[in-house]
């Protein structure tokens, strides 16, 4: 029974797209965080050896004694790289630069594009009061970390920023879902696509909406991130926007791209 499958197990999201600047980070903070407002439980995994996602909660790079790179590398228990946010509800599994180097490190090992994957697994064994949702914030290209995030996902979702070059870098994302599908995770789907740093005063923004749409129906969100200054300030107060300033634009935005979210999770069940 499918539903039963479900309960006591997240909603793994892979936040991916191999374009730099395009809004992973921004969306896996904000997205997770408005989840968490409206009650979900939220794990962001922090899969980028920048550490963005775990900087813009305000983790401090000298408290993240047990990161994913300990995870992927060591076999430490994801559990153990678990750390609280100011955001009830929310956690974060911190990155280091450390994970820079994973890729040299295990690449001759027979597991490596599903060890993610596997501690996800474990991690759920593990906790008895676990979470609804993993977001996976993905560094920028379709590296082994990348996979291992693909591999380990129910889902994805694309973060697409209304620009010229937008559907290009989309074509190849695609592509590379449409791999690792077929030969490491069948049950991968796309979870849709959100348009984001949207200025309505540029025509070219409009234009870009118009042809992603086109391009890929009813995948792409109704919700779009308008460009919003509040956005870009937050991090810098290692604070989601929604913590930041709540009225604003961009945190209404993606509280109403969180009910979309869940929306499109309660089809999934009832089909
Ligand atoms: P990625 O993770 O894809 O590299 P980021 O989320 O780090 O992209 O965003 C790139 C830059 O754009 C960051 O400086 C971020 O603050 C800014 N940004 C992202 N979304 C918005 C937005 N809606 N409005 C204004 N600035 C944004
Ligand atoms: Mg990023």
């Amino acid at each position: 029974d499918r539903s039963n499958q479900l309960v006591g197990k997240p909603r793994v999201i892979a936040v991916a797209n191999q374009k730099g600047g395009v809004g992973k980070t921004t969306t896996t903070i904000n997205l997770g965080t408005a989840l968490a407002a409206i009650g979900e439980k939220v794990l962001v995994l922090d899969l980028d050896p920048q550490g963005n996602a775990s900087t813009g909660f305000g983790i401090d790079r000298r408290n993240r004694h047990v990161s994913t790179y300990h995870v992927l590398a060591e076999d430490l228990p994801l559990s153990q790289a678990i750390v609280g946010t100011a955001v009830p509800g929310l956690f974060v599994a911190p990155s280091t630069l450390d994970l820079l180097g994973l890729e040299l490190e295990i690449a001759q090992e027979k597991n490596r594009a599903h060890r993610l994957r596997l501690a996800i697994e474990e991690m759920v064994k593990d906790l008895s009061d676990g979470f609804s949702y993993v977001l996976i914030d993905c560094p920028p290209s379709l590296n082994l970390l990348t996979v291992n995030a693909l591999a380990a996902s129910d889902s994805v979702l694309v973060p697409l920023q209304c620009e010229f070059f937008a559907l290009e870098g989309l074509s190849q994302l695609l592509s590379s879902v449409e791999q690792v599908r077929a030969g490491l995770n069948p049950r991968l789907t796309i979870h849709g696509v959100v348009l984001t740093m949207f200025d309505p005063r540029n025509n070219l923004s409009g234009q870009v909406v118009a042809d992603v749409r086109e391009f890929m129906g009813d995948k792409v969100y109704n919700t779009m991130i308008p460009r919003n200054i509040r956005v870009s300030e937050a991090p810098s107060h290692g604070k989601p926007v929604l913590l930041y300033d709540l009225k604003c634009a961009g945190s209404q935005a993606y509280l109403r791209l969180a009910s979309e979210v869940i929306q499109r999770e309660r089809d999934l069940l009832a089909a």
